[in-house]
């Protein structure tokens, strides 16, 4: 069409006939209009600056006007952040002449309460030298160490809601719920920079200036999950990706609980528990730094990769597949090895589930997260009514648990269990046909989940032996994951007797 109207057209001064606000399509879009003959050329100013385009950002025509040299497109921007908040100008030109129109864009709040500017203010420091972190790890080691066992007792069983668990009674009002309470009345906002909440001894202080935000990962109760590159992190690596939770609320007692989280997940280190890099505290929102495990977490992962999951893998073009046997396997005894690493600590998870687990590269799986993904999973919690917050996992939780908020190494193990199931169903959620108090009186009248049609009767004999209605008769953590690792190692034959 273009050619036809080329053919009669005659040349026409470039004019932008509209440049909007960016609406958010699968990525976002500036929408614009430009006409003009000879085409003019299309070019962008980001605040006043040549924009560089690429493959998050480019300019992308749309189509063009029947029987007109008038031609639609977008700046498409893929998961722009708050760094791409500005002013957009467009400038088109041709032989004739030049137009530009500009357009003031806001993707999202800045989650960092620290402007941009604050943010490139002085020097990256300098790595520190490998000696000096060596020696600082050993003294952290040993400080860790040493303080371990208070930790694991001020932090998991003093009945506290921490992210690594719940409440085992309902706390009384106003006794400190907790961490991420989103009833808690916000803080008012102290002035920039004024607030430095104590970084504990031992655990890794990361310089705000250091974190850059790529995009959103998720949400949880905690608050945002971002993909962010992280400087002067490892001493062998300039910069690296990382995930970064910023703390949705900070009222005293969240930041004190923020403080002691820390300490504890500085302690916790497992091949398969998700490694913590420290915490960032200046000013506002507190920061807590993980490792990108890029396949997110293991609930969304299954469902991903079950027999109705028909997309496309990435780049490839290629379906993937459902998980196979092997895979599963194999997936079940790292989260075993993890627990075994935590009961070796007396360390009692609480909210064991494939929801607060994480997968990355090459199907290495680890405990991720304690607790913190309510807001997005929040069916699978459950209000009890004494206090409207207490929210309880029931449908991972063993009688006594539900009975009596009682929480060891053995509730762990049943919820161990549950998630075995969760992974031979491809994420399903336990007792998905019953409403909560329909699950609550299965569970407490002692009715097991179905054996899942993909799950071999060995692996359904572990699911029942965490499921012993007797904590003392379940079988131990270790041992379980040693029957796992058998498993891996010679794959039962088994028959979909269903198709
Ligand atoms: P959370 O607040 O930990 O529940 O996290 C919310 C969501 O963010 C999770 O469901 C994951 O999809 C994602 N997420 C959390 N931590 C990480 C991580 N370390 N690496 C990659 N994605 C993560």
């Amino acid at each position: 069409p273009l050619a036809a109207a080329v053919a009669e057209q005659q040349p026409v001064p470039p004019v932008i006939l509209l440049l909007d606000t960016a609406i958010p399509r699968h990525s976002w879009c500036i929408p614009f209009s430009v006409d003009g003959f000879p085409v003019p050329s299309i070019r962008w100013l980001f605040n006043g600056t040549a924009l560089t385009e690429g493959p998050y950002i480019h300019t992308l025509i749309m189509e063009y006007e029947h029987n007109s040299t008038v031609l639609h497109g977008c700046l498409q921007l893929n998961r722009p952040t708050h760094v791409n908040n500005g002013n957009y100008t467009l400038v088109v030109h041709n032989a004739l002449g030049s137009a530009s129109r500009s357009v003031q864009v806001r993707f999202m709040d800045n989650p960092f309460s620290f402007s941009p500017e604050e943010d490139l203010v002085g020097p990256r420091p300098e790595p520190c030298p490998r000696c000096h972190q060596v020696s600082v790890a050993v003294a952290l080691a040993v400080f860790a160490c040493l303080s371990l066992s208070v930790l694991l007792i001020l932090l998991n069983k003093c009945g506290r809601r921490s992210k690594f668990g719940i409440n085992r009674e309902c706390p009384q009002p106003g006794s400190g719920w907790g961490l991420w309470s989103p009833s808690s009345p916000p803080r008012s906002r102290p002035s920039r920079g004024a607030l430095m909440v104590g970084v504990p001894p031992g655990v890794h202080h990361v310089q705000r200036r250091d974190i850059v935000l790529k995009w959103e990962l998720g949400e949880g109760a905690f608050g945002k999950v971002f993909l962010a590159e992280c400087y002067n992190l490892l001493p062998e690596q300039e910069k690296m990706l990382v995930a970064v939770k910023a703390l949705k609320e900070a009222t005293e007692s969240a930041r004190s609980d923020f403080q002691r989280e820390a300490e504890l997940l500085t302690v916790l280190q497992h091949e398969h528990i998700v490694k913590f890099y420290g915490v960032c505290t200046e000013g506002e929102p507190l920061i807590m730094v993980f490792e990108y495990m890029k396949h997110g977490d293991l609930n969304r992962f299954l469902r991903c990769h079950g027999p109705d999951a028909k997309i496309l893998e990435q780049g490839t073009g290629q379906p993937r597949g459902p998980l196979a046997l092997g895979h599963m396997l194999h997936i079940a005894t790292q989260i075993a090895s993890g627990m075994v690493y935590l009961a070796s600590l007396h360390f009692v998870h609480r909210d064991l589930a494939t929801r607060n687990c994480l997968v990355g590269h090459e199907l290495v799986v680890k405990i991720g997260d304690f607790g913190m993904s309510r807001d997005i999973y929040s069916t699978d919690y459950y209000r009890v009514s004494c206090h409207a917050q207490t929210m309880l996992p029931i449908r991972w939780m063993p009688p006594e648990s539900i009975l009596y908020r009682k929480f060891t190494t053995e509730s762990d193990i049943w919820s161990f269990g549950v998630v075995l199931w969760e992974i031979f169903t491809y994420g399903k959620q336990p007792w998905y046909q019953l409403s909560n108090s329909e699950a609550i009186e299965c569970i407490t009248q002692g009715r097991e989940l179905e054996r899942p049609r993909t799950c071999p009767s060995e692996v359904y004999a572990i699911m029942q032996s965490c499921w012993q209605r007797e904590p003392q008769q379940r079988q131990p953590i270790k041992e379980i994951h040693s029957r796992l690792q058998a498993l891996v190692k010679t794959p039962p034959v088994y028959l979909d007797i269903l198709g």
